[in-house]
């Protein structure tokens, strides 16, 4: 059995950056206002993520890492809601299948807090108590050290950390009400910086620079049922003036970072067809829809999404990028 719930875990759980995410969102969750990452050996050997959020009560630690238990989430449908990103609690319990897990947390009004560690989805030890300042921290250490294969693999890609970099900067843009923070262990530098900022204009020009937010208009659209397609798209887009090799598409859908590459396709379309000169774009959407024309089949490794209506959806995003960018053009 704990072969299988290795293969599993391993499945749900990537790659470093993977487990970064779902600690990130768990901390999100948490209603926290500050979180920080710090990551050794590009996550393999460390990653520890500290919050300031809520905390887990002292009741709840030994199903913290059950399977399917600790969700939030009642049913398949609620995958997409706007207040909560997790999914059917298989997170956390699948990280203490493929590494050792040590969570130390304190709630509201408490004088102490508990740490305690998890090894294939149950406590190692009754909850120990300890000093602790605010909220919580996770700390995963030696990922897939279980996992021969795996780990080897990651090891002789250099690149986990970078993808990290990236994952916490794409966050930061997007919940600007947060401070964001990731480094690698030992380094008194941080990689992402971000501090609480008023507007994602903001936060976009904090994380990404000055000469990309200086570059980018915005854009909206809203569409209302009769189109067959409901939902609201608002982001910012790249004029000509910006220069890149690669295309940035930074999405939310529903408050999720995911990534639909129907949707990227189409707007490096409309920016090859507008702008022939220009270079690849930076884009940020943020759109909502209704929970229940997001696909509920996706898996929680998939991070590709399928959206009801779709095609009617990107044709309409396209045709407001279009407009953006002719008019700007003008
Ligand atoms: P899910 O997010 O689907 O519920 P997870 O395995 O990601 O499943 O997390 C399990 C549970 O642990 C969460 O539902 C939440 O109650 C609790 N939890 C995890 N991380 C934190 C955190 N940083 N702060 C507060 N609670 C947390
Ligand atoms: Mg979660």
């Amino acid at each position: 059995e704990s072969v299988v719930n290795r293969i599993a875990a391993g499945e749900v759980i990537q790659r470093p950056v993977s487990a970064v995410k779902e600690l990130v969102e768990n901390s999100l969750d948490a209603d926290s206002s500050s979180i920080s990452v710090v990551v050794k050996d590009g996550g393999l050997k460390l990653i520890q993520v500290s919050d300031d959020g809520h905390g887990i009560r002292l009741e709840d630690l030994p199903i913290l890492c059950e399977r399917h238990t600790t969700s939030k989430l009642t049913k398949y449908e609620d995958l997409f809601s706007l207040s909560s990103m997790g999914f059917r609690g298989e997170a956390l319990a699948s990280m203490t299948y493929v590494a050792h897990v040590t969570v130390t947390t304190i709630t509201k009004g408490q004088i102490h807090g508990y740490r305690v560690s998890y090894k294939d989805g149950v406590m190692e030890h009754e909850p120990k108590a300890c000093a602790a300042v605010k909220g919580t921290q996770i700390m995963v250490e030696n990922l897939f050290y279980n996992m021969i294969a795996r780990r080897k693999t990651l090891q002789n890609s250099a690149d986990d950390y970078g993808k990290i970099v990236d994952l916490l900067s794409r966050m930061a843009i997007h919940h600007n009400e947060v401070s964001f923070s990731c480094r690698k262990h030992g380094a008194v530098k941080a990689d992402v910086h971000s501090v609480v900022s008023y507007s994602r204009l903001d936060s976009i020009r904090s994380i990404y620079g000055v000469s990309v937010a200086k570059n980018l208009m915005k854009v909206e659209v809203s569409s209302a049922d009769s189109s067959g397609c409901t939902f609201d798209m608002e982001g910012f887009i790249s004029s000509s003036n910006y220069v890149a090799k690669k295309t940035i598409l930074v999405l939310f859908i529903n408050d999720r970072l995911v990534e639909c590459s129907a949707l990227k396709r189409a707007i490096e379309i409309v920016y090859a067809a507008t702008l022939p000169k220009a270079s690849k774009p930076f884009v940020y959407m943020s759109i909502s829809l209704p929970r229940e024309h997001v696909d509920i089949n996706i898996h929680p490794t998939k991070k590709e999404v399928s959206i009801l209506n779709q095609e009617i959806m990107i044709e309409m995003i396209q045709s407001e990028v279009e407009l953006k960018l002719r008019n700007a053009n003008d």
